[in-house]
């Protein structure tokens, strides 16, 4: 008989700031969903954002987790390691025909999103419509460009689009929908890869069985299906988990001005027992409130 699968999960935070309550409830998620079974647990620094990464939260973060009793497994992935990989994987998707670049400025696609028959926050495929000419007149001009996905051709592309299915422990069986997201960017004009690149084929680099995240990022699985499937990947199995609210119901975020895990793990507060708190579904003091 085969031994059973154990769990592999990860936390993955962006080095763009410092960590918050949120992104300890979601690391705890994520660490006990694997070691309640004895599983693995790891961690992946996301800094393909080259202008907005800083090395010095790195180490933050590292701090903030073990003072939290979250260990994780092996190495810690840098994507910044990994620039290569997303390159061939990119390089293999524009072989296929699925992949357009994207001159539009932020302020284009903006109005473009807010004229009569924008769809709200979804590509309207202006250059998806640009000659081939067009756009080599561009690429010569030196204009910036990002690469995004046909995602209408990517789904055409697959033999059987039926089986675009994702099992989420929270939701259920799904039924991937990536058209719902547009065109993605897969490459960036200032980084060599999109979060949603990386991201898949780093789930699937790394062996993970239960990719753990907030229910804000449910949408983002649409796009990550597609990807699994046109990259021959593996789909792990997801599990969205509610977002930590603040007594008022809001989502706790920076943007509330709450204390970083930095601060509170500087002041000797007890993080161990601030993630049972959380574990058991409380909102430590001086957390709980917009404004706290
Ligand atoms: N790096 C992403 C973030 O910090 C999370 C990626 C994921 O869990 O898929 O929001």
């Amino acid at each position: 008989m085969n031994p059973p699968v154990l769990p592999v999960t990860r936390f993955a935070p962006s080095p763009t700031g410092k960590l918050h309550l949120g992104h300890a409830f979601s690391a705890i998620q994520a660490h006990d969903r694997a070691r309640a079974e004895g599983g693995r647990f790891l961690l992946r620094i996301e800094d393909i954002d080259g202008a907005r990464s800083r090395p010095e939260h790195v180490a933050t973060i590292e701090a903030d987790l073990r003072w939290l009793g979250l260990e994780w497994d092996g190495p810690v992935l840098f994507q910044s390691t990994r620039l290569e990989v997303y390159a061939a994987a990119l390089e293999r998707l524009r072989g296929m025909g699925l992949l357009y670049p994207c001159f539009c400025t932020r302020a284009e696609i903006a109005a473009s999103l807010s004229a009569p028959h924008g769809v709200e926050g979804i590509y309207p495929g202006t250059c998806r419509a640009l000659s081939e000419g067009e756009r080599a007149a561009r690429v010569a001009a030196g204009v910036p460009y990002a690469w995004r996905l046909d995602v209408a051709e990517a789904v055409a592309y697959l033999e059987d689009p039926e089986v675009l299915l994702w099992h989420d422990e929270i939701a259920g069986d799904v039924i991937a929908d990536p058209l719902s997201a547009g065109d993605v960017v897969l490459a960036r004009k200032d980084a060599p890869a999109s979060y949603h690149l990386a991201v898949t084929l780093d789930d699937a680099a790394q062996g993970i069985t239960h990719v753990v995240r907030g229910v804000d990022l449910f949408a983002a699985t649409h796009v990550h299906r597609l990807l699994q499937a046109l990259l021959d990947l593996p789909t792990p199995i997801y599990r969205h988990h509610a977002l930590l609210t603040g007594a008022d119901g809001e989502r706790l975020a920076k943007r509330h001005g709450a204390p970083t895990l930095e601060s509170v793990r500087l002041r000797g507060d007890d993080g161990r027992a601030l993630a049972d708190l959380l574990r058991n579904g409380a909102l430590p003091i001086g957390f709980g409130h917009a404004n706290a």
